[in-house]
């Protein structure tokens, strides 16, 4: 799906395109139900946009301080000691970002020598994969497997190279939607302290969970003082576009994470700052209710999915749905994925775009249940023309 592209650094080419822009775009050119891109077809809470204008009105739309506003980095600060124990001082261990996309990027960016190792596990988020070319690092991954997802132990060990600087971990985790368990991030802490790297997390579902509990990387002994710890607005209150992320950590990895951020975007979103700094304020009362909105529409999808014949994997978090779609007489994702806007008018992801091994991704892909009930029911219904 990706094309060379003339004047791209060698570096980067493979990734001129993300899928989930295009795949996007294929569900408006085709008029198909978009369970591709993840993205909730409705919004967060009606207060916190509203928090959004008033801050817009109350002249809150010049350039905030190159950290965040002070107000987001002490709710940011209270959130992690309030859910996980964890304490950040909101003047120099707190940075905010423009969304979690760009904590990721600036944190690689900052904290890589060209010729590293950074260690992800597979499949991996698209922009890690990007993010580590940038940096003109390379990645080495270590396969979770079916059905549970898990990781061998002896796979995480033999991806540490002499030139390792970090591990990557997602948890809640795209595209899977695997919670990590305290012994699985207690393995990785033991190997990160063992080789001394650093670690880095991307916890932007960690309020979407069904199953289990969220566990930040941090909060495990020795861990704090080597993770960044990185998550956003975004999944958690339901307003992606608005692009507020953050990035919590000890003051010398922020401020080298810092020192990237303010050449990419410098600043965003002054009037949403203001916005989600009152709905992180707010405590529970907004993060309890997106897990419970979503756990049905999980169930629904998943055995609507089993119901027509693919092996569909329950999810513990995160919002999508994995199917292995060979039951159905496919060997190929994105076959398939190419085939169903047209056949079913429907659009999912090929989850092969997550992985490195071309085999293991193949006969896999991801769908989002993010969506409003009947738009599930409606995508369900002309998937039925699937059906053996
Ligand atoms: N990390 C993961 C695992 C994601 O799924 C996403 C997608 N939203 C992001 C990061 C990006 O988050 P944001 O929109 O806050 O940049
Ligand atoms: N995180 C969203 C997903 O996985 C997409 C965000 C993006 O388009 N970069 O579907």
């Amino acid at each position: 799906m990706t094309t060379r592209a003339p004047y791209l650094n060698s570096r980067l080419q493979g990734y001129t395109t993300t899928i989930f822009a295009e795949m996007s775009a294929l569900a408006v050119a085709t008029k198909s139900i978009n369970l591709g891109q993840g993205f909730p077809d409705t919004d967060g809470p009606a207060e916190i946009r509203q928090w959004a204008v008033d801050a817009l009105l109350a002249g809150h739309n010049q350039y905030p301080p190159g950290k965040g506003i002070p107000e987001l980095r002490n709710a940011v600060a209270d959130h992690q000691r309030h859910f996980y124990g964890l304490e950040y001082d909101p003047e120099d261990e707190v940075l905010v970002t423009a969304g979690a996309t760009e904590a990721v990027a600036a944190t690689l960016l900052a904290l890589c020598e060209v010729g590293d190792d950074v260690v992800m596990f597979e499949p991996f988020y698209d922009s890690y994969a990007a993010c580590t070319a940038m940096a003109g690092a390379n990645r080495r991954v270590v396969p979770l497997r079916r059905p549970g997802w898990s990781f061998d132990p002896a796979d995480l060990e033999a991806a540490i190279t002499p030139r390792t600087r970090l591990v990557m971990v997602n948890t809640p985790h795209n595209p899977t939607g695997k919670v990590f368990t305290r012994e699985e991030l207690e393995l990785i802490a033991r190997t990160c302290i063992e080789h001394d790297l650093l670690a880095v997390t991307d916890e932007v579902y960690e309020h979407l969970v069904y199953e289990g509990e969220h566990v930040p990387l941090a909060s495990i002994p020795g861990m704090r003082e080597r993770t960044v710890t990185i998550s956003s607005a975004g999944k958690t209150f339901s307003f992606t576009g608005w692009k507020i992320g953050w990035a919590c950590a000890p003051a010398p990895l922020i401020a080298a994470v810092r020192t990237v951020k303010q050449f990419l975007t410098y600043v965003s979103g002054t009037p949403f700052q203001y916005a989600v700094a009152s709905a992180l304020d707010a405590g529970e009362r907004y993060v309890s209710n997106v897990a419970d909105s979503l756990r049905s529409r999980r169930d629904l999808l998943c055995e609507g999915l089993g119901a027509i014949g693919f092996d569909a994997i329950r999810p513990s978090g995160a919002y999508f749905v994995t199917t292995d779609v060979r039951p159905l007489g496919y060997e190929d994702g994105v076959d398939f994925c190419m085939m169903l806007p047209e056949r079913c008018g429907v659009v999912a992801i090929p989850s092969s775009v997550f992985y490195d091994d071309p085999e293991a991704g193949r006969p896999l892909v991801r769908w989002t249940f993010c969506k409003r009930r009947e738009v599930l029911e409606e995508a369900l219904g002309r998937l039925q023309v699937l059906a053996r």
